[in-house]
């Protein structure tokens, strides 16, 4: 198995269309590298693959130019673990002894 086979999923398959495959080609050419790395303290330098939605489509996002980030596959792993959100523990409630309630 391959780690470079498009993850297996085409955009098309994700629900995309053409209008995203032509920002995707724009951002590819113009922007290079990854936005969210340039960003990072210190920055880091590493070519972007993945046109990303700033607020994804199930949010309310819109696929206009405005609304995408060109970023590399690592932080859109990061970005997707976040988006899909970490199940939420329940914090145990401290009382005032100390000791959850
Ligand atoms: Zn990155």
């Amino acid at each position: 198995m391959s780690r470079w086979d498009h993850g297996g999923k085409t955009t098309s398959q994700r629900g995309y269309g053409t209008q995203h495959q032509r920002i995707r080609e724009q951002l590819k050419r113009e922007v290079i590298l990854c936005e969210l790395c340039q960003r990072k303290t210190p920055p880091v330098v590493r070519v972007g693959c993945i046109a990303d939605h700033i607020v994804s489509l199930a949010k309310g996002g819109t696929g206009d130019r405005s609304n995408y980030q060109w970023i590399c596959r690592e932080c859109a792993d990061e970005k997707d673990a976040h988006d899909r959100g970490k199940p939420l523990k329940p914090k145990p409630r401290i009382g005032p002894s100390g000791w959850p309630e």
